[in-house]
């Protein structure tokens, strides 16, 4: 349904008036559980609306990803795309899915490729606690882990990828990039979110033993210095992967490489109860895609079990980032009602150990967006 607009938008609200904000917002379900825990941020958000009087939401919905591809051959259309480049924001699901591949036998990746393409180098990846019982770990409340990492979106090890490969060859090559220009801007990135936050920022990198990590650590080092009151640590990915078990409690906010941010994001989710808690948002400069960490899930697509909790947190980043007073107020809202509806533990689908289902969860949380005290 290209370009489709959703029903709905301003349902509750009089005839725009000048002073009323318009967002458009590209709304991409793609593949899997993707247009399933869409459709519960999106419930979320028409909940939430009627409360910011002075703003109104265009969502249009574009199709994109492996069922997009098997019907036109191109998972990211440009008339898709160019509906992301000139949205106030993109809020999406996920795509593609392990059956569907290019000819060379690659997964589609039209969610790296729309990142590298509007330059969406900050990969934020809030790790929160909502519920001692979603941790694996003992002794860890509410609360109690807590960072968020930055995850350089456009370099890295994924810097090559594209890159033409020689049918037959003996020996094949990945390229881990790190510019001056993508290490400074990522860096800034979490000192400011650490100035906001409890003021300490750890590098994550494999300074030890790649001359690209050294670089990337003495580009971090001439950063920390322009934020004195920022503490900083560095630590080495696989001692990350150790530390991130031990003692999650002490990290506030990582700085780390593309495929080290990948891979320690999924780990981070695991503390916290899987990948149907984790949200993500993929910033640049002017544009910003929303979207829970998780991929499309194909072993539960279909059957209404999936977690929408990573999606509708995704949603709250998206109204936060888009800076309106009205919207950053109902940011927290939404965050403070996952938290409520978190409380109490008759409220958990089935990967958290419970019965709801996907649109169970979405209901209780809209709901109680309208009464939660944030
Ligand atoms: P990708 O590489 O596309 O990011 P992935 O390999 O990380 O994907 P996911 O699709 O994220 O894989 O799924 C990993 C596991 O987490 C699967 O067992 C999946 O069922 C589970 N999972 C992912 N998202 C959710 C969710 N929203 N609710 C419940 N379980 C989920």
């Amino acid at each position: 349904m290209p370009g489709a607009c959703l029903p709905g938008s301003g349902s509750d609200k009089p005839v725009q008036s000048f002073n009323v904000k318009t967002f458009h917002i590209a709304v991409l379900p793609g593949d899997g559980i993707g247009g399933e825990v869409v459709a519960e941020a999106v419930k979320v958000l028409r909940a939430v609306e009627p409360l910011m009087p002075g703003v109104l939401f265009e969502l249009t919905e574009h199709s994109v990803g492996a069922a997009e591809y098997l019907k036109n051959g191109d998972p990211l259309p440009e008339a898709a795309f160019e509906a992301c480049r000139i949205a106030d924001a993109v809020l999406l699901g996920a795509m593609g899915l392990p059956s569907v591949r290019w000819p060379d036998g690659k997964e589609l990746t039209p969610q790296i490729d729309l990142r590298e393409r509007l330059d969406l180098y900050c990969g934020l990846r809030p790790i929160r606690l909502y519920h001692a019982a979603h941790c694996p770990l003992k002794n860890y409340g509410a609360g109690e882990i807590d960072f968020v990492i930055f995850r350089e979106n456009c370099e890295g090890l994924f810097s090559s990828r594209l890159a033409p490969r020689e049918p037959g060859a003996d020996e094949a090559r990945d390229t881990l990039l790190i510019t001056r220009r993508g290490a400074e801007r990522i860096c800034h990135a979490a000192f400011r979110e650490a100035l906001k936050r409890r003021r300490k920022v750890t590098l994550v990198d494999k300074a030890n033993v790649l001359p690209s990590m050294v670089f990337f650590r003495a580009v971090f080092d001439a950063v920390a210095a322009q934020y004195p009151t920022v503490e900083t640590e560095r630590v080495y990915v696989d001692a990350m992967a150790l530390y991130l078990v031990q003692r999650p409690h002490t990290f506030d906010v990582i700085v780390t490489e593309n495929m080290f941010g990948d891979i320690l994001s999924d780990l981070a989710a695991g503390l916290i109860g899987g990948m149907g808690m984790a949200p993500s948002a993929d910033i640049g400069d002017t544009c910003a895609v929303f979207q829970p960490s998780h991929g499309t899930a194909p072993d539960i697509a279909g059957k209404g079990i999936a977690n929408p909790i990573a999606t509708i947190l995704s949603l709250a980043l998206m109204l936060d980032w888009l800076d309106h007073p009205e919207t950053k107020d109902a940011a927290k809202r939404i965050s403070g009602a996952v938290e409520a509806v978190l409380a109490d533990p008759a409220n958990r689908t089935r990967d958290l150990g419970g019965t709801l289902s996907t649109t169970q969860m979405g209901d209780l949380v809209a709901a109680k967006c309208k009464s939660v005290n944030h």
